[in-house]
C-alpha cells in the first residue's frame, strides 16, 4: 500500500477517498451534514459513518479520525488504507467495525485543530451536570499566552512565561495546565467549550445507531503530535488497575502502554475527552481502547498550538503569509514528509488489526 493512495491533501478528496473505499468494501454509509458551516470552498462538512460485518455482533470498534481536525489527515488515511488493504472482508463473525470520518470536519477542512467554535473538540466531552473543570495554573498563564504577532520577539516572551513558571512548578505542572483543557477563555488553548459542540451530539447518535446491540467496545481515536517522530504513541483511559487497561496491554503490547511517558512527562489529567464521552454514552458496557498518536515535532508543538490560536484571529491577513504559515502546521500536524507517512500509514493498520484480532478473542 503507498501511502499516496490513502492520504489526501485537502479535506474534500480526503473525504472522497474514505467514501469511495468504504463503497468498494460494501460499508453501510451514513453521512452527517453540518447544518451551518462549510469549507472554504462552499463545499459541504460532514461526519461519514461506515459500518462493515455484522451490524448486530455483540463486539464492536470504533474508530474516529480527525476528532481534532487537522490531524485527521493521518487518521484518515489509516481509515482508507485498511479499508484498502482489504480488513473490512477479513473480519471474524462476531465482529462488526464502525469508521467514524472527520469528527471535527471543519477543522479538518480549515486546517485547524479545533472546530468552528474554536473549541479543542478532545477536551468538549465532560459530564456538564457537574459543572466544569477548574485549571487553575491555567487562568494565571493566558494572558501570557495570546500572542499579539506572530513574530519570534512574541514567542520569546511565551517562552520566557513558560521557562518562569517551570521554574516555580515543574515541568509535569506546565504540562498538564496546557494539556487538561480549560473552560474559560474561548480566545485561549485548549478551549472545551461552553455547550456541547454539534460533533459531540453527532457521535452520541453515531453511537446510539451503530452500537446499540454492542456488548462490548473497541476504541481508537487517531490523533498526531505526541511521540517520537513517525513512530505510534499510546494514551490508555482505562483504568489504570483494571482489566480493560489490562486487555489493552494484551493488545498492542504491555511496553506500548502501561507506563509511558508522554513527551517523557506525567500524564495530564485530561477532562473531556471523546474516549470519556463515548464511555459515558455506552454507559455499563465496557468499552477498552485507546486514543492512539503519532510523533511529529515533539514539544515544538506547543510554538504550532500556538501558531494555530494565533491565525484563527487573523480575519485580513495576507494571502500569501497565511498561506506559509499553514504550510507550516500541515507539516507539524501531518508531516509532508513521504517516510513519516508511509510509516504512519502502516502502523495504523497494524495497530487497528491488532485491537480487531483482540476483539474477536474478548469473551469474559
Ligand atoms: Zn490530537
Amino acid at each position: 500500500m503507498q501511502y499516496h493512495e490513502c492520504f489526501a491533501a485537502a479535506y474534500k478528496t480526503a473525504r472522497g477517498k474514505f467514501l469511495a473505499a468504504a463503497r468498494a468494501a460494501q460499508g453501510d454509509i451514513r453521512s452527517f451534514t453540518h447544518p451551518e458551516e462549510t469549507a472554504p470552498d462552499g463545499g459541504p462538512l460532514a461526519i461519514d459513518v461506515a459500518c462493515f460485518g455484522d451490524r448486530r455482533a455483540p463486539r464492536q470498534a470504533l474508530i474516529v479520525s480527525g476528532t481534532h481536525g487537522q490531524e485527521g489527515f493521518s487518521g484518515s488515511a489509516v481509515q482508507v488504507g485498511w479499508l484498502k488493504s482489504g480488513g473490512a472482508a477479513k473480519l471474524a463473525d462476531g465482529v462488526g467495525v464502525v469508521l467514524v470520518h472527520g469528527l471535527n470536519p471543519y477543522g479538518f477542512a480549515h486546517f485547524t485543530r479545533t472546530t468552528e467554535n474554536n473549541v479543542d473538540l478532545n477536551r468538549n466531552f465532560i459530564d456538564r451536570s457537574n459543572g466544569a473543570p477548574d485549571n487553575r495554573h491555567y487562568e494565571t498563564l493566558h494572558g501570557d499566552l495570546v500572542l499579539a504577532q506572530w513574530t519570534e520577539a512574541e514567542n520569546a516572551r511565551v517562552d520566557a512565561a513558560l521557562e518562569r513558571f517551570t521554574a516555580a512548578h515543574g515541568p509535569d505542572v506546565l504540562f498538564d495546565t496546557l494539556a487538561r483543557g480549560q473552560y474559560r477563555h474561548p480566545d485561549g488553548l485548549i478551549f472545551g467549550g461552553t455547550a456541547r459542540e454539534w460533533s459531540n451530539h453527532t457521535l452520541e447518535t453515531v453511537v446510539a445507531e451503530t452500537l446499540a446491540g454492542a456488548e462490548r467496545v473497541a476504541f481508537i481515536d487517531w490523533h498526531t503530535g505526541i511521540g517520537d517522530y513517525g513512530k505510534p504513541f499510546f494514551l490508555s483511559f482505562n483504568e489504570p488497575s483494571g482489566p480493560l487497561f489490562a486487555r489493552a496491554c494484551q493488545w498492542w503490547g504491555r511496553e506500548n502502554i502501561d507506563g509511558v511517558r508522554p513527551h517523557g512527562m506525567e500524564h495530564p489529567k485530561y477532562t473531556g475527552l471523546v474516549f470519556h464521552g463515548v464511555q459515558r454514552f455506552l454507559g455499563d458496557r465496557p468499552m477498552c481502547g485507546a486514543v492512539v498518536e503519532f510523533g511529529t515535532r515533539g514539544l515544538g508543538m506547543r510554538r504550532v498550538l500556538r501558531l494555530d490560536q494565533w491565525l484563527r484571529r487573523q480575519s485580513d491577513l495576507d494571502p500569501d503569509l497565511r498561506a506559509m504559515l499553514q504550510a507550516d502546521m500541515m507539516d507539524a500536524f501531518c508531516p509532508y514528509d513521504g517516510s513519516w507517512r508511509q510509516a504512519t500509514l502502516n502502523d495504523g493498520i497494524t495497530i487497528t488489526d491488532q485491537m480487531l484480532t483482540g476483539l474477536a478473542a474478548w469473551r469474559d
